[in-house]
Order: structure tokens, then C-alpha cells, then sequence
């Protein structure tokens, strides 16, 4: 058919957007169906951007109330208006969502709005959004999903938006709660339970595990959830929640010690439940068109995203790993590329993750607690913060950088930052070890003076026991 599409997107989130304009770039005459009514997906719509919009605007906040004293500067009178902050955060979402529209139509991909379903190899149908009116059908050469996923629901604890929310409700709420608990220490968790500790709740984390952002080095989760609790987070680690009941004047949170002992209740005004994510694929009619899932929803790949399925492909938070904005992008284009004929290639090892609390977290490669289950001789660089002039100058000096060396060839095999700018000081070790660089390639490079990115070279200095400045 010639109006046929070589490419139909479902889904126009990060996976979904990026491929689509990677595939339009190759030539390819390409669609993307989006349900939600703007493009851009969760992060654009519902997570990272909104949620760093407000990190940033708490920041400012905190920063007014207790910081600029410290640099000589008094400011009276300084006061949270919470509908301007939402207001400046709605716009930056829209701002952003409607400049992805602009780049579809730049790249001549057609926008379809509405739900898709697969219908069977290379046929698409669209419900409208609202429900209303007929299904369209798209044929196509090929079907990427690229549909996300959703919050996971805890049994016992239902989300209403209002009083129980999930990251999304958390990032509207009307008023700050006076008393709020956040189920879940994991990114969601610490980013915006941080966002309503600093316009003034009383946060509580309860968490099921021992450590806060399991996976993450271990050292680095200790000394997050150090500096957190001295900001004023509480942390309740160990616990189980039973039930969370919504009544008049507040939620009751039910809990229990995981490893036995005495129940007890938490009186507070919302509970935001962040206890990680799922893959989304509902109505998509995988079954009917023979595309296996796992026993957790994911849908399988292989190198090339190709499902079981010949022709349908799959990217982003719906085939798991790293549940990342950045991956999910990168896989679009790697997946659009193959489809197009050429190669493309991901190095999952290689994938910074960043949690935008304050000091922020960042981490690439192996932690210490892999590095010794996997029986490998590493060696370790670390550099205190509180050694570095620039931070000294900022007065934002908590954290360090910890680098992870392979024993005897130096190739740098992880980096661990709690820290300022620690996402952005992490991108220097991801280059690095994507071109296979060692600790002493870091060391050898001129860092300028005075910057926060020398905390980087003098851990990598560290890692053949000559750090300067420690
Ligand atoms: P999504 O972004 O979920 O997009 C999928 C899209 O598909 C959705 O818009 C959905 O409406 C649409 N869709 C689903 N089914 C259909 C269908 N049948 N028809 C049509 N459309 C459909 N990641 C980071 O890297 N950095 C961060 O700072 C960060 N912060 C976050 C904060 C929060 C609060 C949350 C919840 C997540 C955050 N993430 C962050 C994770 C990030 O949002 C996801 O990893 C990323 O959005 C995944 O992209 P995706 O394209 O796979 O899916
Ligand atoms: P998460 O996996 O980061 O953390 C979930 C936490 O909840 C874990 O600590 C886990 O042990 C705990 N938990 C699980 N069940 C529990 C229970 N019943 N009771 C108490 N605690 C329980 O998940 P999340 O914070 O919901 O985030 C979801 C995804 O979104 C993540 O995979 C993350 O990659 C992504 N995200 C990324 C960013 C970022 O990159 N800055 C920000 C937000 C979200």
C-alpha cells in the first residue's frame, strides 16, 4: 500500500518520541500514537521534568530560608506561594511537551492522537482518547511498543490521587500536607519526599529493606540516608505497611516491624506510595497478536528490540532494566537505526542513574558490594567534598566521589558521587568508561581551577594512593 507507514510508534513518550524521529531521520515514513494527549510520556508529563521543576523550586526555597544567611545576606519575609510554583512547573511541562510536538511535525512523522492496539502483524488500530468516534487503522512494515509503565499498586493501600498518591498526585498536591508518608526510600521516594519536607511537611519514609536506594552502593546509601535524616527526612527502615485507611481528617497508616514485633499506627495528612514501577501494556492486545511477556509483564527482546514476534519491536521501561528516561532514549534510536538497516549498539554498563535530591546522588558501573560478588580485584579512589575549594567556596560541601578500578589493568569500573552537581560531575567517568579509559587517564586529564569536577580527578588520583589534596 503506498500510504502505508514504514514505522508506527505506540507510545510517544522518551523511547517512543526519540525513535520516531531517529526513523523519520533514515527516511522512514513513521507514526507515533499517544494516548495521554501530549507527547513527551511519563517523564515529560509525570516525572522527571515536573518533579525537577519543583526540586529546584524547593531548593530555592530552602536555600532562602536557612542558606543565604551563611553567605552574609538577610532576606525577611520569605514565604512559599505553592499555586505559583505549580504554575511555573505546569508551564515548563507544557513548554516541553508542546516543543516535541513542533519536532514531529518538523520531521515529518504523523502525530495520531488516541490508543493503539495491535491488530496482528503490521496493522495498528487507534481508538480515539475520549472514546468517542471509529478506530483508525494504520498499516505498517513495522510495530515499535514504547508504552511505558505504571505506578505498582500496593495490595491494601489504594491510591486515590487526593488523600493516597502515587508520584503523580505527589506532584499536585493543592496544600502542603502537614504530615506526610512516603511507603518506598527509592528515588521516587527521596526526590519527593524531599520536594515536601522543604515546603514545610513532616515527612516520614517507611521502607521494607535495611538500606535506602537498594542497589546503589552500599556506602553511598549509608551516607544519603545520613544527610537526609540531618535535613530533617525520618526514616523508618524495616517496616512493613499493613494498610493505609483515608478518614476525615487524615490518612491512618498501618505498620509493622518486617522481622517481627509490635504493630503501630502513623497518623498523617497524605501517604505517597513509591514502591517502584510496572511495565504497561493494557489494551495493546499482545496475546491475541502472539507477543510473550514474562511473569512480571516485561515484554523480551532480542539484541535487535525484535519481540517473538517478526516486524514488532519493543524499547524503554517496557522491556525493563534501568527504568530510565536517558535508556529508554537511547534505545529508540539504537532500535530505529537496526531497523533501518544499520547497527547500533548500548552499553548497559555504562548508564549513569541521578537522583536530584540535594546533594545529589549519581552512579555508573559497578558498585563495591558486584565488583566483590563477582570475585574482581579492584582498588578504590575517594575525595571528601570538604576538600574541594569550589565546594568550600559554595558551602555545598557534603558527600564525596568514590572510583572503582580494575587492580591490575586501572580501567575504571564504576563511579559512586553523593555530592553538588553530582549528575553532572558523573558524565565525565561515563565517557571515560565508555571508551574503555582507566583511573589514570582521569588523573592525567587538566581539570580547571577552582571546580567541582576536581573532586573527580583527585579520587581518580586516589585510586594509585596520590591524591593531592587529602
Ligand atoms: P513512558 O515515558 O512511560 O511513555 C510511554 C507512553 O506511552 C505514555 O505517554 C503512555 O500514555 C503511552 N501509551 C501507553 N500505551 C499506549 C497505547 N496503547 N496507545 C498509545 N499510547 C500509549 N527517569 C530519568 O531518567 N530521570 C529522571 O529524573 C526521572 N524522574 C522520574 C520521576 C518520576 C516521578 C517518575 C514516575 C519517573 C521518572 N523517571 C526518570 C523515569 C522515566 O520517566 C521513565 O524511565 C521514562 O519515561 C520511560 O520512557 P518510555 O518511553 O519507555 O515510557
Ligand atoms: P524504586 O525501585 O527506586 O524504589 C522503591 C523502593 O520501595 C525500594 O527501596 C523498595 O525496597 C521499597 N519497597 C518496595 N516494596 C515496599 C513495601 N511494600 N513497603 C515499603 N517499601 C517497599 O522505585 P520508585 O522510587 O517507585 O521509582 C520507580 C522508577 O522510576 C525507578 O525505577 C526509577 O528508575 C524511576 N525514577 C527515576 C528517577 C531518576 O532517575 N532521578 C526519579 C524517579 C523515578
Amino acid at each position: 500500500m503506498s500510504d502505508a507507514y514504514d514505522l508506527v510508534v505506540i507510545g510517544g513518550g522518551p523511547g517512543g518520541y526519540v525513535a520516531a524521529i531517529r526513523a523519520a531521520q533514515l527516511g522512514m515514513k513513521t507514526a507515533c500514537v499517544e494516548g495521554r494527549g501530549a507527547l513527551g510520556g511519563t517523564c515529560l508529563n509525570v516525572g522527571c521534568i515536573p518533579s525537577k521543576a519543583l526540586l529546584q523550586s524547593s531548593h530555592h526555597l530552602e536555600m532562602a530560608e536557612k542558606e543565604f544567611s551563611h553567605h552574609g545576606i538577610d532576606v525577611n519575609g520569605v514565604k512559599l506561594n505553592l499555586k505559583a510554583m505549580m504554575e511555573r512547573k505546569d508551564k515548563v511541562v507544557q513548554s516541553l511537551t508542546g516543543g516535541i510536538e513542533m519536532l514531529m511535525k518538523k520531521n515529518k512523522i504523523d502525530y495520531i492522537k488516541g490508543w493503539g492496539r495491535i491488530e496482528g502483524a503490521g496493522k495498528v488500530s487507534v481508538k480515539p482518547a475520549d472514546g468517542k468516534g471509529k478506530a483508525q487503522m494504520l498499516e505498517t512494515a513495522n510495530i515499535l511498543i514504547a508504552t511505558g509503565s505504571e505506578v505498582t499498586p500496593l495490595p491494601g493501600v489504594e491510591i486515590d490521587e487526593k488523600r493516597i498518591v502515587s508520584s503523580t498526585g505527589a506532584l499536585s498536591l493543592p496544600k502542603v500536607p502537614s504530615r506526610m508518608a512516603v511507603i518506598g526510600a527509592g528515588v521516587i521516594g527521596l526526590e519527593l519526599g524531599s520536594v515536601w519536607r522543604r515546603l514545610g511537611s513532616e515527612v516520614t519514609v517507611v521502607e521494607f529493606l535495611d538500606v535506602a536506594l537498594p542497589g546503589m552502593d552500599a556506602e553511598v546509601s549509608k551516607q544519603v540516608q545520613r544527610i537526609l535524616t540531618k535535613q530533617g527526612l525520618t526514616f523508618r527502615m524495616k517496616t512493613k505497611v499493613t494498610g493505609a485507611k483515608a478518614g476525615k481528617d487524615g490518612v491512618t497508616l498501618t505498620m509493622e516491624p518486617r522481622d517481627g514485633g509490635d504493630a503501630e499506627a502513623l497518623k498523617v495528612d497524605v501517604v505517597l506510595v513509591a514502591i517502584g514501577r510496572r511495565p504497561f501494556t493494557e489494551g495493546l492486545g499482545l496475546k491475541e497478536a502472539g507477543v510473550e511477556v514474562t511473569d512480571r509483564g516485561f515484554i523480551p527482546v532480542d539484541a535487535d528490540y525484535q519481540t517473538n514476534v517478526e516486524g514488532i519491536y519493543a524499547i524503554g521501561d517496557v522491556i525493563g532494566g534501568a527504568m530510565l528516561a536517558h535508556k529508554a532514549e537511547d534505545e529508540g534510536v539504537v532500535c530505529a537505526e537496526i531497523m533501518a538497516g544499520q547497527t547500533g549498539h548500548i552499553d548497559y554498563g555504562a548508564i549513569p542513574g541521578i537522583v536530584y535530591t540535594h546533594p545529589e546522588i549519581a552512579a555508573v558501573g559497578k558498585t563495591e558490594e558486584q565488583l566483590k560478588k563477582d570475585g574482581t580485584a579492584y582498588k578504590v579512589g575517594k575525595f571528601p567534598f570538604t576538600a574541594n575549594s569550589r565546594a568550600r567556596c559554595n558551602a555545598d560541601a557534603d558527600g564525596f566521589v568514590k572510583i572503582l578500578a580494575d587492580a591490575e589493568t586501572d580501567k575504571v569500573l564504576g563511579c559512586h558521587i553523593v555530592g553538588p552537581q553530582a549528575g553532572d560531575l558523573i558524565q565525565e567517568v561515563v565517557n571515560v568508561m565508555e571508551f574503555g579509559g582507566s583511573a589514570e587517564d582521569i588523573a592525567r586529564i587538566c581539570h580547571g581551577h577552582p571546580g567541582l569536577p576536581e573532586s573527580v580527578k583527585e579520587a581518580a588520583l586516589g585510586v594509585a594512593g596520590r591524591a593531592i589534596h587529602i
